[in-house]
């Protein structure tokens, strides 16, 4: 909670891992979260998201704001070092003692990336920094999961044929709040942001309408815009107590999340042990259908000692 960057690394690998440790450590944390701006980035590989994170970390600098990057790979348990390794341009920010990046990946954690990535996006919370810059590294279901548990949510695309097509297609269209066409210095911006705004019209309008706003990371335009862009959406939800909301509902769905994972835990330990091989010897001589067998476990998950509903032999 003071910031040592040895503490928070350490943490967040505790996190990766699925450590012992992670109840104590979320619970002497969680009273000094919730004071962060967090920012989620997603889109498909190569569009620029780790380019424009660097970016906003500048901006954020200059605006004399703590930030915190956390790049987080959900697929692949092994790219984690590698990614960091790859982020040459975050150098720049590397001895700046107000600037903390990091990637991630699971390789214990049981809830998988959906239940990590808000743990350690707390604890880069606790320690202080003002802003956290999440940053997904695909464009699966978990990604979209990941990035709408940021208060503000920039999805990003690229010129080419269809790149909004395939936006919507991940449905990744209905979580922006902010679209961000990057690479606005190639051919094909203007088609982008036309596609955008023809499918934003099909859908419902609603209270906040997602900006569309065109960067290059090379040429530096439009970034000021996108932190304008931001800094409006956070001030939309703050007007409507939109944030508070948002917050609400995403920590009940985490720990909903964290229930559902727990009770898998223990279903599955039900279907490994002796006790239900009756239970499937039943199911296979059809004297208990399935419905049933599913009530039967149930109501043995909330009888600790675990006979509710055996038969005897
Ligand atoms: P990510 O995979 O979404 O994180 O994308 P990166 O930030 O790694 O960028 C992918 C590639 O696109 C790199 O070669 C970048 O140099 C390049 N790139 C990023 N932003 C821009 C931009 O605004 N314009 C152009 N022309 N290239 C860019």
């Amino acid at each position: 909670m003071r910031g040592d960057r040895r503490a928070v690394a350490r943490a967040i690998s505790m996190v990766e891992d699925g450590s012992d440790g992670l109840a104590e450590l979320s619970e002497a944390i969680y009273g000094s979260s919730g004071r962060a701006y967090t920012i989620g980035l997603t889109g498909s590989p190569g569009v620029g998201k780790s380019s424009l994170a660097e970016q906003l970390v500048r901006v954020a600098r200059a605006r004399d704001r703590t930030v915190a990057v956390l790049a987080i790979d959900p697929t692949s348990p092994f790219t984690g070092g590698a990614l960091l390794g790859d982020r040459l341009r975050m150098q720049a920010h590397a001895t700046d003692p107000n600037v903390f990046i990091r990637s991630m990946a699971t390789r214990g954690h049981l809830g998988g990336m959906a239940l990590a990535a808000p743990e350690a996006v707390r604890i880069l919370d606790a320690s202080g920094k003002d802003l956290v810059i999440v940053e997904t590294v695909g464009v699966g279901q978990a990604e979209v999961e990941v990035a709408t548990t940021a208060d503000t949510t920039l999805v990003v695309v690229q010129p080419g044929w269809g790149d909004a097509v395939q936006a919507a297609k991940a449905g990744i269209l209905e979580i922006a709040d902010v679209f961000v066409v990057n690479k606005a210095d190639r051919e094909g911006a203007a088609d982008v942001v036309r596609e955008l705004k023809s499918m934003l019209r099909m859908g419902p309008r609603p209270a906040w309408e997602p900006p569309i706003v065109r960067t290059s990371t090379v040429t530096g335009e439009g970034i000021d815009d996108l932190w304008d862009a931001i800094e409006a959406h956070r001030g939309h939800l703050d007007q409507t107590g939109g944030l508070a909301e948002r917050r609400r509902r995403r920590i009940l769905e985490e720990v909903e999340g964290m229930v559902a994972e727990r009770l898998r835990a223990r279903t599955a330990g039900l279907l490994d042990g002796r006790a239900e091989s009756a239970l499937a010897d039943d199911l296979a001589a059809r004297r208990v259908d399935p419905y049933r067998a599913a009530e039967i476990l149930l109501e043995r998950l909330g009888d600790p000692s675990g006979t509710t509903g055996e038969r005897d032999g």
